[in-house]
């Protein structure tokens, strides 16, 4: 248990700084500035430099699941650079999903608080040194099944690593442990305000939780009912999911009889995967090659209705007829990758289950490097320590103020 309670190891050191942000609503916490330093590290041909320390939460692999909050140097100058300034920032939505997740999971999820880890949102600052000019972009981590705990169901890295963040962040913890979801202790955090009318810079340390959290709570009933819900109307017609969490691969064919022929109508007879396996494989914006879509035994080896990458992610597997799950078209070419003139997966029902069942779709215009004015940060020892005197034992010398104030990014 020892072993995952990261704090004094990595944390303690770090102040964070609390930026609230109402409009937007967010609340902002910006780590100190960093100067990124360079590892090199060659992957076959090419050499690949990753810059450390982000967040200073590299090197803890517990389960072989590190989760590394690095940022790839890739040519083309669209990261920083060893030398460059970094400013890194957590942002937490007060509501709704951040409009651009870290952590890359589907919508719908089996535990409790899923939606609370689709409101953290991860972004980076630096000023390059060789053009002197600053640039921002959001990450986002990559998708996929990497588990904390592969016999447990939704117990994702990106899932866990989530909301272990947001318990940290909000100084706050889940009051139902689960064994999966590392404990990283309570963070330091100074809330700094300006006052504008003073020109004067308010530093309050916050000694209380900045959240009152619940759960989480293993609720795969709801999940599967949510999953019930999902539609979308395109004409006359209502689209959704067909056998939710029903008998393995129930699946019959009678829609393509009269809308295919030959060789595609024999291709449509001889898929075997689940809608969310067949999705992944078949969307333009799935992740990777072919799920085996294997069928689950529970511990006791009886056969269960779903597969292993389902009961991973923590989703009940669907049967529902290809044409629907392939978006308009259906009437003319058979939807995926395989099949001769078969086309691409697209429309509103297509992205609402890739969304809610496969994982965040890649916000390109977020993730891509902008270049930014001077967001003109600035450095304060000004401190009001409050009442409490807390964090106890901290000296704080300097705090780095985020002056991103100018509300230009959204
Ligand atoms: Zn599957
Ligand atoms: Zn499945």
């Amino acid at each position: 248990m020892s072993d995952l309670n990261l704090e004094s190891e990595l944390f303690e050191k770090i102040v964070w700084t609390l930026i609230r942000r109402p409009q937007l609503n967010r609340l902002e916490f910006q780590r100190p500035v960093q100067v990124a330093k360079a590892e090199t590290e060659k992957k076959g041909a090419s050499v690949q430099v990753q810059l450390v320390q982000l967040v200073q939460m590299i090197g803890r692999d517990e389960h072989n699941n590190k989760i590394e909050f690095a940022v790839k140097h890739t040519p083309g100058g669209d990261c920083p650079e060893e030398g460059d300034e970094l400013h890194v920032s957590w942002e937490i939505m007060t509501q709704g999903s951040h409009p651009v997740p870290y952590f890359s999971l589907q919508d719908i999820g089996t535990w409790s608080n899923w939606e609370l880890v689709l409101r953290i949102g991860l972004k980076v600052l630096w000023k390059s040194v060789k053009m002197n000019m600053w640039h921002c972009k959001y990450l986002q981590s990559p998708p996929g099944t990497k588990t904390m705990d592969k016999r447990r169901s939704g117990a994702l890295a990106n899932y866990a690593w989530g909301a272990a963040i947001y318990a940290y962040l909000m100084r706050s913890t889940w009051p139902e442990v689960e064994s999966f979801v590392p404990r990283m202790g309570l963070a330091h955090v100074v809330e700094v305000r300006l006052n504008h009318f003073e020109q004067r810079v308010v530093c309050t340390p916050i000694p209380e939780p900045l959240a009152k959290l619940e759960g989480p709570r293993y609720q795969f009933r709801f999940t599967v009912a949510r999953a019930k819900e999902l539609r979308t109307t395109e004409g006359d017609v209502t689209q959704r999911l067909q056998n939710v969490d029903a008998s393995w691969q129930s699946l019959d064919f009678e829609w393509a009889l009269g809308k295919l022929s030959g060789a595609d109508l024999e291709i449509a007879k001889t898929r075997i995967h689940c809608d969310h396996c067949w999705l992944q494989w078949n969307s333009p914006i799935g992740y990777g090659g072919p799920p085996s879509c294997e069928r689950m035994k529970d511990k006791d080896g009886n056969e269960t209705n779903r597969c292993r990458e389902c009961f991973l992610k923590g989703i009940p597997c669907s049967w529902t007829r290809e044409d629907h799950l392939g978006g308009p078209g259906h009437l003319t070419k058979i939807p995926g990758r395989t099949g001769q003139g078969s086309r691409d997966l697209s429309g509103e029902f297509h992205n609402l289950l890739m969304k809610s069942l496969v994982t965040q779709p890649e916000q390109k215009n977020a993730t891509e490097t902008v270049p930014i004015p001077d967001p003109e940060f600035m450095k304060t020892s000004e401190m009001n320590q409050g009442t409490r005197g807390e964090p106890g034992g901290l000296e704080i010398e300097e705090v780095a103020v985020g002056g991103w104030m100018r509300g230009h990014w959204k």
